[in-house]
Formats: structure tokens, sequence, C-alpha cells
């Protein structure tokens, strides 16, 4: 049996090499701790991880709230966010990387409206023909970008996208890394990338990721 010890520092030597070959700083790594116990993330902290995501709100609000005193914990949230749920989000949420459509950014607003520090967004694209896999189209994101860099309590950090599974994750990530430098054009604080999974990571190194969102490599399957 390979620990999560073993499997998170083999993961993060991977990473390291790849950077090294790349010749490109580090990306935030973000361990994806979704349908496991909180004593998972609680783990991962004591070996030094401080950015966790998860992509349902029902099951990451309990886990923040039980690791609500160790200090500089970041949570990302991933997946797609119910306007209905937002109020509850952004009692815990960090970083939102899931941003994909008018209605959540309305609500987003509304809600946000008198923070000290704006809330860290991301964009999500839809790479697939599929509307229902999330993401704003992406003949769509510079609209939707300009709509979204005119609130102060929102800040706009950049694209995440999931590659699509069927092709090369490579032809994803050009596509990505693409619209970023068009988005960075306009909003030149907007040039971080959310690219990469377990399967995809070190291609999405290549591409310029800011942050990776790596669960099953590190943690194992997932347990319910
Ligand atoms: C679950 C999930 C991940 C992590 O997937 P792995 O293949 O387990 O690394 C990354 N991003 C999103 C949006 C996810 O829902």
């Amino acid at each position: 049996m390979i620990s999560l010890a073993e499997r998170l520092a083999a993961t993060k030597a991977a990473i390291s090499d790849e950077c090294q070959r790349l010749q490109r700083e580090l990306p935030t790594l973000i361990v994806v701790t979704k349908n496991h116990p909180v004593a998972l993330a609680e783990e991962l902290y004591s070996l030094g991880e401080r950015n966790f995501g998860e992509n349902r709100v029902q099951e990451a609000e309990p886990k923040a709230s039980q690791l609500e005193n160790l200090n500089d914990l970041n949570w990302h949230l991933i997946g797609q966010l119910q306007t209905n749920k937002v109020k509850q989000a952004l009692t815990f949420t960090d970083v939102l990387h899931s941003l994909d459509r008018e209605s959540l950014l309305a609500e987003l607003v509304k809600r946000t409206s008198d923070r000290e520090n704006p809330l860290d967004v991301f964009i999500q694209i839809n790479l697939t023909d599929d509307p229902e896999r999330g993401g704003v189209e992406t003949s769509e994101l510079m609209d939707f970008a300009d709509k979204v860099a005119k609130f102060p309590s929102l800040n706009l950090l950049g694209i995440m996208a999931v590659a699509s599974l069927e092709t090369d994750a490579r032809r994803d990530f050009e596509v990505v890394a693409k619209l970023s430098e068009k988005l960075v054009a306009d909003h030149p604080s907007a040039n971080q990338l959310s690219i990469g999974m377990s399967g995809d990571y070190l291609e999405a190194l290549e591409f310029g990721a800011t942050h990776l969102r790596i669960g099953t490599a590190i943690t194992g399957n997932r347990q319910y």
C-alpha cells in the first residue's frame, strides 16, 4: 500500500521536475479532497498542504467549519455553484473557480458588495460541445470578463477549464492558453490559469497552469 504522504511527495516531485525542465515557476497545488472524509484534509494539512478543492457546497461547508481553526488554509470551490447556495458558499470559499454564467455573477455581486476583501474568482470556460458541462462558451469569454471586471467586490484571477476527455489534453490547453493571452490583453491582472487534473497536470504545466486541481493522483480513489 502506498501512503498518502508517498503519493503526495511523488506528485510534488513530478510537478517540480517538470517546472525545472520548463524553467517555470511552481504552480499552486490544490489537493481535491471531495468525497473524502475531513480526516484526509487534516492529514494533508499536517503534511504541509494549504489549498484544498471541493466541488459541492453541502460537503465542503461542514469540512471547512471543522477545520476553521487551522491557519492559512484556503478552500477552492471548483464545482458548479447553484445560485441558492452562494450565501453558504461565501462563508468558507477563498477562491471560486467556477464562475460560469450571468445569474451566478448577479448573485455573487449581490452577496459580496459589502465585503472588505474582494472574492477571488476564475471564469470557467466550456471546452466541449455539451452545454451541460458548465462554463461559458469560449466565444463569450471576453464579454463576460468585461462584466465581471466591473465589480470591485470580485477579483478576476483568470480562466478555469477542464480538458474534454475525448481529445488530447494538449489541444484543449492550447486553446485555453490562446484565450488567456486575449483576456490578459484587456485585463492584465487576470493572468492565472486553473487547468490540470490527475491525468493531465504535466501537460497543463506546459501551457502555463498557475493552479493545478489534483485529486485521485494524491488521495487515491474517492470513497463515496
Ligand atoms: C474532481 C475534480 C478534479 C480532480 O480530479 P482528479 O482527476 O481526481 O484529479 C479537478 N477539477 C474538477 C473541476 C473536479 O471536479
